[in-house]
C-alpha cells in the first residue's frame, strides 16, 4: 500500500513525525512524505529533528487563503497523478489538510484524517480551521479521533462508527520521543543553560505563546499589557515569550513588550528547547492547540487565552483557567497560578493517550486493508 503523508505547518510536522516513524516499520507500507510549504520557515526543522526528509516539496507563492489553497490543490493534483497513492494521511485542521483531502477525493484516493472530530461548532472560530475540519471529515475515509468526545462529534455528524478509531493524540508520542532524546543528549540542556541561564538556576518563570488569528484583532495588545502588569506584581517571576514571526503578531506585541523588565521575547524556539521550558515552567499561558495538549500531558497548569477550547479533555488533565484575551482575567489567573491556589484533584493526564497513538493508527490502517 502506497501512503503519502502530507504536512505543511509546525504542529503537523510535530504530530506527523511519530506516525511516519511507525508506518516505516511496516514493510506492507510504501511511505512517502510531502511538505506542502504552508509554514515555509518553521516546519521543516521539526521533521529533521526526527531524521525525516520529505520526498516531495510544494512551492507556494501566495500567502492569501484562496491563493495558497489553489496552489496546493494544483500541486497535490500533479503529485497524485505521478505517484498514484492508495491512501494519503493528513493531520489536524490546516489549509494543507483541506487542499490535500479535496484533491485526493478528485483522484479517488482514500484519506486518513488524524486528530479528527475536534469541534467548536462556530464556523468562524478558529478561522479557517473549524471549517477545514468539517470539510475534511466529509472527505475522509478513516477518522483517527484523539478522544471519546471527538468520536462522539463525528458520530453526531453521521460518520459510520466502523470508520472511527479512538487513538489518543500523536502529540503525546512526539513529546515522549523528545523526552527520551533530551535524556540521552546533554547538548540540549547545555544549550538551554546558555540561552536562558535563569531557567538553569531554577528561577520561576511563565512560558507563553500567543498568535492565533482570533487574538490578532486587539487581543494580543490586551495580552501584552497584562503581561507587563503580571511582571510588575510578581518581581521574582520571569516570562518567556517566543513570538511568532507573523507581522500581524509582531506588530502588536513588540511595541508594548520590547525591553520590558522580566519579559524575555525571542524567536520561535526549536522543539527541544521549547519542551524543556514546558517541563520547567510554573505554568503556561497559551492560545495554541498543541501547546495545550503538551502542557496538559505534563501536568502543567494552563491559562487559556481563548474563549473556549475544542479540546475539552484538557480541563480534566490539568488545572486550566479560560480567560480569552481579557487583561483583568489574565492577571487574576496568573495570581491564582503563582499563589498555587489550584485544585489538582480528579485529574487524569493520560486522556489524550500514553504515547502509542501512532502505533494504533498504523494498526488501524493495516486492519482497513482487510
Ligand atoms: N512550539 C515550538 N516552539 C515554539 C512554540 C511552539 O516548538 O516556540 C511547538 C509546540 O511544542 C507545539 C507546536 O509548536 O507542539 C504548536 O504549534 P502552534 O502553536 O503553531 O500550532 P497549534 O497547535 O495552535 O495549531
Amino acid at each position: 500500500m502506497k501512503i503519502i503523508v502530507m504536512f505543511g505547518t509546525r504542529p503537523e510536522a510535530i504530530k506527523m513525525a511519530p506516525v511516519i516513524i511507525e508506518l516505516k516499520k511496516n514493510p506492507a507500507f510504501d511511505v512517502r512524505v510531502c511538505f506542502t510549504g504552508q509554514h515555509k520557515d518553521i516546519a521543516l526543522p521539526f521533521m529533521e529533528l526526527f531524521g525525516i526528509v520529505p520526498d516531495f516539496k510544494f512551492t507556494l507563492e501566495n500567502s492569501n487563503l484562496s491563493g495558497a489553497v489553489a496552489e496546493m490543490l494544483q500541486q497535490s493534483h500533479a503529485l497524485f497523478e505521478a505517484e498514484k497513492p492508495d491512501l494519503i494521511l493528513v493531520q489536524g485542521d490546516t489549509n494543507s489538510v483541506l487542499a490535500a483531502s479535496l484533491t485526493a477525493f478528485y483522484h479517488h484516493v482514500k484519506v486518513g484524517h488524524i486528530e479528527a472530530g475536534l469541534r467548536t461548532h462556530n464556523k468562524f472560530s478558529p478561522f479557517p480551521e473549524e471549517m477545514n475540519r468539517l470539510l475534511t471529515t466529509r472527505l475522509a475515509d478513516l477518522h483517527f479521533a484523539p478522544a471519546e468526545q471527538s468520536k462522539q462529534n463525528l458520530l453526531n455528524e453521521g460518520v459510520p462508527e466502523k470508520d472511527i478509531f479512538v487513538t489518543g493524540n500523536t502529540v503525546i508520542d512526539a513529546l515522549r520521543l523528545m523526552t527520551v532524546k533530551l535524556e540521552e543528549n546533554k547538548a540540549f540542556s547545555d544549550d538551554l543553560k546558555a540561552r536562558f541561564p535563569f531557567v538553569a538556576e531554577g528561577k520561576p518563570f511563565i512560558l507563553l505563546t500567543g498568535h492565533r488569528r482570533e487574538n490578532q484583532d486587539g487581543g494580543l495588545v490586551n495580552i501584552s499589557r497584562a503581561l507587563k502588569e503580571i511582571a510588575g506584581k510578581h518581581p521574582g517571576v520571569q516570562i518567556i515569550y517566543p513570538v511568532h514571526p507573523s507581522p500581524a503578531v509582531r506588530g502588536q506585541v513588540m511595541p508594548i513588550l520590547e525591553g520590558a523588565a522580566q519579559i524575555h521575547l525571542c524567536d520561535p524556539l526549536d522543539y527541544p528547547t521549547f519542551i524543556q521550558l514546558l517541563q520547567k515552567c510554573e505554568f503556561v499561558m497559551t492560545d495554541s492547540g498543541g501547546v495545550q495538549e503538551e502542557a496538559a500531558a505534563l501536568g502543567k497548569p494552563i491559562v487559556l487565552m481563548r474563549e473556549s477550547t475544542e479540546r475539552p479533555e484538557i480541563m480534566q488533565m490539568t488545572p486550566t483557567i479560560t480567560v480569552g484575551s481579557d487583561a483583568a482575567k489574565i492577571i487574576d489567573a496568573a495570581d491564582v497560578m503563582l499563589e498555587g491556589k489550584i485544585d489538582r484533584s480528579k485529574l487524569n493526564p493520560d486522556l489524550l493517550g500514553k504515547g502509542d497513538s501512532a502505533k494504533q493508527i498504523s494498526e488501524a490502517i493495516m486492519s482497513s486493508l482487510g
